[in-house]
């Protein structure tokens, strides 16, 4: 057993870590402190090509699709008793790697994806391999009737190239491997180039578990590597998570070879405040919206549409909230938010905030780096007010710490302005008319919405994902285990 903050000079392929051919290797950089923590080797053509041909020897030829659902889920069972019991390094390397503050590193990065693992096992075991349909009477050509029926047998979809985002590392990678493992698919998974350790975890978590060689392979690198895991013509199935251009790319490549796409793509989300709102139970989720991973989610909530009725007085909660939020080192456990990922990230942000002050917006909180932290790719919390929806700033993903505030008069207002938008990843509704705000929600063109915060905790059961440009098909839930398979109809005579 070895500490997961560390350099790697492998890449986990066939059972086993291999030094890719060419020597290239990628360094890692802790976003709160910009030093490097770790260097990773970056996996070549060949050596993505051994990992291909090895997902695919372990499905065509290996254990892992003929085994019960049982004995498949006891060995993830020990993946999910593993990570359990390596929860604190792991926070840890959350921290470091991805500058999540403690809270939502130990709660968001790590217990929650588990949750998704510990649903995938329970649903895997439960789920009939078999449906029956039922029977159908037709009269043959001599007009004898004749009994008849199908059954649809579910079967994993076979070899799965999974790509991930920066900014969820360990929760995406843990969410395409539980659902895929479970169903009997093999994978080489890829992340991103900034948060590579928290993918090469899953070497040394494969090995520990015992899981055949080639059902889990984990390869480095950046565009290239997404390529050839996209286009090659041994791949079933491609899952990515990412941006909508690239998962427009993946699409594309994908499309020769005509293979299966799951796509989670990114996301503007609106927060519908009503008049009859507790104003500052929606003031503070509309900031924590914004300050999660320093707004780098793809789901949050990050266009507050606001009643007229309120609108000031919900400016002025939310800007208090925001003003009270501890920016920095996220290792410190008063630290509510932490860095973004990369200087490039925060030039962005500002980037957005200065072209939404030229279109006429002001800022009502924040606007700027925090002025007391030398180090780090920090950006304060911050929120936009005199906002129309056409701004750039209301209609891009900024990916940071950044809000925008638009007013209306009535809730099918409220609507027109959330759809406004060419994303329909998530959506928030404040009100004390549940009902209403029920109606509302059917009204909204997006994949998951929550009504005054929601259930109050993630729901594994409830599938994700996206409408128009933020996807295609569904994660999580029962949804998310047949994203992984093929359907196969077989029918017979009953006499
Ligand atoms: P990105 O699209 O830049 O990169 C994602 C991954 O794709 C990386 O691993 C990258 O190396 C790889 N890649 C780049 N070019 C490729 C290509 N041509 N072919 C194949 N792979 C390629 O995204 P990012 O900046 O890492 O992450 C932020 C984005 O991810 C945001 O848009 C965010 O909304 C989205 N996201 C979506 C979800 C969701 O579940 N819907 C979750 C998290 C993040």
């Amino acid at each position: 057993m070895q500490p997961f903050l560390r350099d790697h000079t492998g890449i986990y392929v066939d059972g086993r870590w291999v030094a890719p051919t060419a020597g290239r290797t990628e360094v890692v950089i802790n976003p709160s402190t910009e030093e490097a923590i770790a260097t990773v080797a970056v996996a070549d053509e060949g050596d993505v090509d051994h990992a291909i041909a090895a997902a695919r020897r372990a499905f065509d030829e290996g254990p892992w699709p003929r085994m019960s659902p049982e004995e498949r889920c006891d060995l993830l069972q020990r993946l999910h008793d593993r990570i359990a019991e390596r929860r604190d390094e792991l926070i840890a390397l959350v921290i470091a790697e991805i500058g999540a503050a403690q809270p939502l590193a130990g709660r968001l990065h790590v217990d929650t994806p588990l949750e998704i693992l510990r649903f995938c096992i329970d649903a895997a075991r439960k789920r009939e391999r078999v449906l029956p349909l039922p029977p159908t009477v037709t009269r043959d050509r001599r007009g004898a009737k004749v009994l008849g029926t199908s059954v649809k047998v579910r079967e994993p979809a076979g070899v799965v190239s999974a790509i991930t985002p920066f900014n969820f590392p360990f929760f995406l990678n843990l969410a395409k491997i539980a659902p895929a493992l479970a169903v009997g698919c093999t994978m080489v998974l890829k992340p991103s180039p900034l948060t590579p350790l928290q993918a090469l975890v899953f070497g040394d978590l494969a090995d520990e578990v015992g899981l055949p060689p080639g059902v889990l392979n984990v390869v480095t690198g950046d565009v290239e590597v997404g390529e050839q895991l996209t286009s090659d013509e041994r791949v079933d199935l491609v899952t990515f998570t990412g941006s909508d251009l690239v998962g427009a790319a993946v699409m594309a490549n994908a499309a020769p070879t005509l293979k299966g796409v799951l796509l989670e793509l990114g996301g503007k989300s609106p927060m519908i405040v009503r008049a009859d709102a507790d104003l500052d139970l929606a003031a503070r989720a509309g900031i924590g919206q914004i300050t999660t991973q320093a707004g780098q989610g793809c789901a949050l909530l990050t266009r507050h549409i606001v009643h007229r009725a309120v609108y000031d007085d919900y400016l002025d909660r939310a800007s208090k909230i925001a003003g009270a939020i501890k920016v920095g080192d996220p290792a410190d456990p008063e630290v509510t938010m932490g860095p973004l990922i990369r200087a490039s990230q925060r030039d962005r942000v500002e980037g957005y905030v200065a072209e939404g002050r030229e279109a006429g917006a002001r800022v009502a909180a924040g606007g700027q780096r925090p002025t007391d932290l030398e180090r780090g790719f920090f950006y304060e919390p911050t929120l936009l007010y005199d906002v129309e929806s056409s701004m750039s700033i209301a209609q891009d993903e900024i990916f940071g710490p950044v809000g925008v505030v638009i007013p209306f008069d009535s809730d099918d207002e409220a609507i027109a302005i959330a759809n406004d938008s060419r994303y329909g990843l998530a959506a928030g509704l404040w009100s004390a008319d549940a009902g209403t705000a029920y109606e509302m929600a059917l009204g909204i063109r997006a994949g998951r919405i929550s009504i005054n915060g929601g259930s109050g905790s993630f729901n594994p059961a409830a599938p994700f994902g996206g409408y128009k440009r933020s996807g295609i098909g569904r994660e999580f839930g029962e949804e998310g285990l047949d994203a992984y398979t093929e359907i196969k109809a077989i029918s017979f005579h009953a006499g």
